[in-house]
């Protein structure tokens, strides 16, 4: 089962960025390239229910198997990053962090309106980054038509979060 084989691959880094944190380490996933093959056709295969125009992904994690999804499904892909690191026009979007807060944003041409948009990262843990995300999708009258992850901290309720966007909330793996 592929659930096994990713949780046998994930390693857990204690204390990681800051104490406390349990962070799941997926570089040992793509030193695997059969697991890093049936993690894109898993991806796909839940993906392709949905019939989304174009696939987003967040940086950085999200830029591992998000093209690679976007490819199958043969629709395009649009990077959603950190402020300041896109050339072109950009719409941005601002969102709480523990301390502080943190701005992502994306091209001002990525999304047409009325596009389905399924939006992908690697993990999704309190949801923030991904509502932001969701809002960016709405600022530019896309719509979010779901959301793909290889790993969900379920315990973290993000998907509390993300069920007012879309009700199609998929993960690999949960914790
Ligand atoms: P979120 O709290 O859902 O906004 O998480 C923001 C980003 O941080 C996601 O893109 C995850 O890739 C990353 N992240 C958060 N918590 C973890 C964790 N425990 N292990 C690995 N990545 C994490």
């Amino acid at each position: 089962m592929i659930e096994n084989a990713i949780r046998a691959a994930l390693r857990d880094v204690h204390d990681f960025p800051k104490p406390g944190i349990v962070f799941k380490d997926i570089t040992p996933i793509l030193k695997d390239p059969v697991l890093c093959a049936r993690i894109n056709e898993a991806l796909f295969s839940e993906a392709r229910k949905l019939d989304v125009d174009v696939v987003a992904g967040i940086e950085s994690r999200g830029f591992l198997f998000g093209p690679a999804l976007a490819q199958s499904l043969a629709v395009p892909f649009v990077p959603i990053r950190k402020s300041g690191k896109l050339p072109y026009t950009t719409v941005e979007q601002s969102y709480d962090l523990e301390y502080g807060s943190a701005t992502i944003e994306c091209h001002a041409d990525a999304f047409e309106p009325g596009q389905k948009v399924l939006i992908h990262d690697d993990l999704l843990a309190t949801g923030g980054t991904v509502v932001a995300a969701s809002q960016l999708v709405a600022k530019l009258q896309a719509v979010v038509a779901g959301y793909s992850f290889v790993i969900a901290l379920d315990f973290l309720n993000g998907r509390d979060k993300l069920k007012p966007y879309a009700d199609e909330i998929h993960a690999l793996i949960s914790f």
